[in-house]
């Protein structure tokens, strides 16, 4: 039977709608394959959002993504808006989405591709095969728990406070993420706290072990930050999926990202309770290379393979971008950021062609 679904394209600003074409042009041919019908309503957030209408997310562009099945976001911001006040930068339009859509799970992969492997900075047999996602808690936590601010102490001196607190509701919903990810993927599931110093840890660490009854197929391990930061440059292949939460995350999901070396690889995903999730490449607009034709539109590409497996539950269509990619990498193709000798120089739509050329390969 035909799924239809309602996909929000944000575009978006530099190098963004370069990028975003490219993976359209990819979902259409994955849903011609894939008995999937994809309706597509674009919509302005940040610096285009800005110049049309003065905000950077119009009401509109909340509504329309919020009554769509999934959104898929490319990149925000430029020079132009950088001395905007904070409330109108682009930046702003991209926090109130995230918001506005109750989005409180963040997820990010970091995938050694084996033709890209001299890119990392770490040796190639301590990387090759890495494969992992680290499930990030987004909306709680130290970023923010009260009381935070700079207040005055009895001494004096100014006291600078932030509160790293979680409801046993917010750990729940978080670990019920990390099982199901673990569970479309390898089936081990590594929570990450520092629960030997804080008692927020405690709590998490308590919830995350009772909840492993209900996944007999996930395999449960616990580390403490700074382990778990030392293991993933020592011997990442030891991880699968990892949960934690956001402070944590935020800092080992960059960690691990940079295991792969190169940013316009890289995508990601944003989910929440119920409603439909964002699905962006982890990179920015790039001004520097905005329509030149330089874009690697690769993470915008692999952004739109999570938003079939995590969002619109079409692992197969996943599947078949994820092959897409490895094949063109495969056949050499390149674009500037991740050239290396000997290999074929392409730009943004030359990708885009090499990519549909695969696709129409299987
Ligand atoms: P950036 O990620 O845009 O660029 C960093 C460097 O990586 C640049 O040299 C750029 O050319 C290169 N690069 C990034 N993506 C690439 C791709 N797909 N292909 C080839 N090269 C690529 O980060 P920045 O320069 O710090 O920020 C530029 C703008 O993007 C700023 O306005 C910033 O606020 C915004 N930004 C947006 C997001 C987002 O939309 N989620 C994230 C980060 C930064």
């Amino acid at each position: 039977m035909t799924q239809h679904h309602r996909i929000t394209l944000l575009p978006g600003d530099g190098i963004g709608p370069e990028i975003m074409a490219v993976a359209v042009e990819v979902l259409r041919e994955v849903a011609s394959k894939c008995a999937l019908q994809l309706e597509f309503t674009e919509a302005l957030i940040g610096g285009a959002a800005i110049d049309a209408t003065g905000s950077p997310l119009p009401e509109e562009t909340l509504e329309t993504c919020r009554k769509s099945d999934a959104v898929l976001l490319a990149a925000i911001g430029g020079y132009k808006w950088d001395n905007l006040a904070r409330q109108q930068r682009p930046e702003t339009g991209l926090l109130g989405l995230r918001a506005g859509l109750g989005l409180f799970a963040n997820l990010r992969p970091a995938t050694i591709f084996p033709q890209l492997i001299d890119a990392s900075s770490l040796k190639r047999e301590v990387v090759e095969g890495v494969d992992i996602m680290v499930v990030r808690e987004l909306t709680g936590g130290i970023y923010f728990g009260q009381p935070k601010g700079i207040f005055e102490a009895e001494t004096g001196e100014k006291r600078g406070v932030n509160t790293m607190a979680y409801l046993e509701g917010e750990i729940d919903r978080i670990a019920k993420v990390g099982f199901e990810t673990a569970q479309k993927r390898r089936g081990k599931l590594c929570s990450v706290d520092k629960a030997n110093v804080l008692d927020v840890s405690q709590l998490w660490r308590d919830r995350v072990t009772l909840m492993a009854a209900q996944y007999p197929d996930v395999e449960l391990s616990h580390l403490y930050v700074d382990n778990a930061a030392m293991q993933l440059v020592r011997a990442p292949k030891q991880f699968d999926t990892i949960v934690t939460g956001n402070l944590f995350g935020d800092i080992l999901s960059d960690e691990a990202a940079m295991l792969t070396g190169s940013i316009g690889m890289l995508p990601s995903a944003s989910l929440g309770a119920d409603g439909p999730g964002l699905f962006e490449p982890v990179h920015g607009s790039a001004p520097d290379i905005a329509g030149q034709d330089k874009a690697n539109p690769l993470a915008q590409v692999l952004s739109a393979a999570m938003m079939l497996r995590y969002g619109l539950d079409c692992p197969e269509g996943a599947d078949k971008i994820e092959q897409a990619v490895l094949q063109v990498l495969e056949q050499g193709y390149r674009t500037g950021d991740i050239m290396s000798e000997g290999m074929k120089a392409v730009g943004c739509q030359g990708m885009g062609e090499a990519l549909l050329e695969a696709l129409r390969s299987f």
